[in-house]
């Protein structure tokens, strides 16, 4: 492989949360030329100045346009796609073409290519614990550990009419895909399985910049700006760790740069001592928005119950419980989470604070203030 192609990476869904962070420390913190692909740059628009990013708006599902990105570059870092738990009960055919059929020949382009793949796939290949699976289980056939393992814990999905789980479905498919392309044809990959990533730029608010629901984290911020209810589905019980980004893009970036460490491996990245329910996350976001908004101390913020019918539609169930176990990605790259919850959930608050504070509607001179002091 040529040096210029081995200094050049394909990122391709740049213009997205996950890949406008990496993006960033990309262009701060190596010499790497970056091709950069998404249908928007609407989030990385700081960046598009930058010598070495080219960027392309381009649907990364033109494989015709794509190959000869891919011939250019060394490593192809592969983030583009439909992710959003809305667009799983809604538009599951766009999320199974997403993650599944026009994402595969992509891998097919990269073995032939002889690129390097770093591959995102999701944590929720897990689906749900077996104790969330089987109501009132018997407690013999529990398993020991809650921590999800890339290597032993069985994938456990729910029925197909549970259209939720296409999203989990398709990733998991290209996941095996990816593994079989290394097997038969020696295709250089590392999967990612990323476990709820927070921080700036994630998602949209509804009706300023995007439309439809986004993650629980953009929702419970467009109740909170908007002095409207938070709404906690099925009554806030599952569980989520949520995992700062900062955290999450040393570790991309330590696989980027331990490329043998990396290889053939299939790494979770999330901070397992982050766990939360979502109705404690509900009250945690209250606490910090009254600290970031002082003139909000005295609010009282609504909490509303919703059934997951009522706030998905059918065909929705919901993973119960994921911690991921990471003693995979420690063990190879040394790597382990540093960012507690508070300090995620505060950096993730700050970003949509300065991102959408002007643009809500009840805006007022001391909350101006602030958006001003944190911009
Ligand atoms: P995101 O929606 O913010 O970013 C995805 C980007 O891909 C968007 O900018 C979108 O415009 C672009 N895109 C989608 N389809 C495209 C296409 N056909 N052509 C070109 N660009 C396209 O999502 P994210 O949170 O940054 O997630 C990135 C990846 O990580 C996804 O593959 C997702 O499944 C995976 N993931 C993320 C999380 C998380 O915590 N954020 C959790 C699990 C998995
Ligand atoms: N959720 C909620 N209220 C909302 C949005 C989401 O209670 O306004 C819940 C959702 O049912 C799930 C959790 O928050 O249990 C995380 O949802 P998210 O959309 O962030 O993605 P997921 O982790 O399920 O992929």
């Amino acid at each position: 492989m040529s040096d210029d192609r081995t200094a050049t990476i394909a990122l391709l869904g740049c213009g997205g949360f996950i890949g406008s962070h990496l993006l960033e420390r990309i262009l701060d913190a190596t010499d790497y030329r970056v091709e950069g692909i998404d249908l928007s740059s609407r989030k990385i628009a700081a960046f598009l100045g930058r010598k070495r990013l080219t960027f392309h708006t381009m649907n990364v599902h033109d494989v015709a346009a794509m190959r000869p990105v891919i011939e250019r570059c060394g490593t192809v870092i592969s983030l583009a796609a439909l992710c959003n738990p809305y667009l799983y009960t809604h538009t599951p055919i766009d999320v199974i073409e997403s993650n599944f059929v026009k994402i595969y020949p992509l891998v097919q382009a990269c073995s032939e290519s002889g690129c390097r793949l770093i591959h995102f796939s999701t944590s929720e290949v897990y689906g749900r614990t077996l104790t969330g699976a089987i109501d009132g289980a018997d407690p013999r056939h529990v398993p020991v550990s809650h921590l999800l393992d890339e290597t032993a814990t069985p994938l456990l999905l729910g029925p197909i009419a549970a259209q939720r789980w296409c999203y989990a479905s398709a990733k998991q498919l290209l996941e095996r895909a990816v593994f079989a392309y290394g097997f038969e044809r020696g295709l250089e990959y590392t999967i990612v399985r990323p476990f709820n990533f927070i921080g700036p730029r994630m998602d949209f608010i509804p009706g300023i910049d995007g439309e439809g629901v986004p993650r629980v984290l953009a929702c419970f911020m467009d109740a909170l700006l908007h002095d409207t209810s938070i709404r906690l589905v099925d009554g806030g019980t599952n569980r989520r760790c949520f995992t700062a980004i900062r955290d999450a893009v040393d570790a991309v970036m330590l696989i980027l740069e331990r490329r043998h460490a990396s290889r053939q491996r299939i790494f979770n990245i999330g901070n397992p001592a982050n766990e939360t329910t979502i109705a404690a996350l509900a009250s945690r976001m209250i606490d910090l928005y009254r600290e970031l908004r002082p003139e909000a101390a005295g609010r009282n913020f609504s909490v509303e119950p919703v059934t997951s019918r009522e706030f998905y539609g059918e065909g929705y169930e919901d993973s119960d419980r994921r911690v991921p176990a990471v003693g995979a990605i420690a063990g190879a790259l040394g790597w382990t989470p540093k960012i507690g919850l508070v300090d995620a959930l505060r950096s993730a608050m700050e970003g949509f604070i300065r991102e959408y504070g002007m643009k809500c509607r009840k805006v007022t001179g001391a909350f101006r203030d602030i958006v001003r002091e944190t911009v």
